[in-house]
């Protein structure tokens, strides 16, 4: 709870006098019509929850994908970012029923930013003007459960994950029962995450602080299907 809230201190204070809305996305497809406004960050954010409760009921919306893809051949304006977990069983535009120039997705095992993952970040909101990104972990994550072991990783590859997850973990047992501590170390590892994209990118930080992006944490859960946010979203006027 005190990491939370110093995540919502600290976007607060960044966003401290920021615009109400964000600024129009330039037209580059069609994800808005012509002449209206783009969508604020929480219109995305009910959006994609309106996809997810969709996915859940089994009732995924129909799509002329052949049109969409010609439609989307000059460019996209995707309305939301997703850094995500690379599990196979989380893929974001089917858990919020999205498609093809909906959301950029950037995913890596365990749902960590990394270098190479804040540059993916970085271009989405700065070149493609997505107004919300969303930290996506999930029940059951293979790569949190294997920081949680503490077991010797095979290459340093797979040791540079753990490096990134170690520190959720031992937040996590400082308040964790130990049949709980993969599910709370889940939670602290995306709220990590959305920390690390704030203190590690200057162009994430100056988004926020101009009311630009909105960044939101949620768990998508396995076996329901739901996503469950859990921060307040922050710069809620939008
Ligand atoms: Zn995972």
């Amino acid at each position: 709870m005190i990491r939370i809230l110093c995540l919502s201190l600290m976007l607060s204070f960044a966003g401290r006098g920021i615009a109400q809305a964000p600024p129009a996305v330039p037209a580059r497809h069609t994800s808005h019509a012509p002449g209206h406004a783009a969508p604020s960050a929480i219109e995305v954010w009910d959006s994609l929850m309106a996809g997810n409760r969709r996915f859940v009921a089994g009732k995924p919306q129909a799509r002329d994908l052949a049109s969409l893809r010609h439609n989307l051949a000059s460019g996209q304006s995707p309305k939301a970012i997703i850094l995500s977990c690379s599990d196979s069983r989380v893929g974001p535009e089917l858990i919020f029923d999205q498609s093809l120039g909906d959301i950029f997705v950037v995913r890596t095992a365990g749902n960590i930013a990394d270098a190479v993952a804040l540059g993916s970040i970085e271009y989405a909101v700065d070149h493609l003007h997505s107004p919300l990104l969303v930290v996506l972990g999930h029940q059951k994550c293979g790569a949190v459960s294997a920081a949680c072991s503490g077991e010797k990783m095979p290459s340093h590859n797979l040791d540079a994950i753990m490096e990134k997850i170690d520190p959720a973990v031992a937040q996590a047992k400082t308040y964790a029962r130990a049949d709980d501590l993969v599910e709370s170390a889940i939670k602290e590892n995306v709220h990590r995450s959305a920390m690390d994209l704030v203190a590690n990118s200057e162009i994430i930080r100056n988004a926020i602080k101009s009311g630009k992006l909105t960044v939101i944490e949620a768990e998508y859960e396995l076996e329901s299907g739901q996503v469950v946010r859990w921060n307040a979203p922050v710069h809620s006027q939008n």
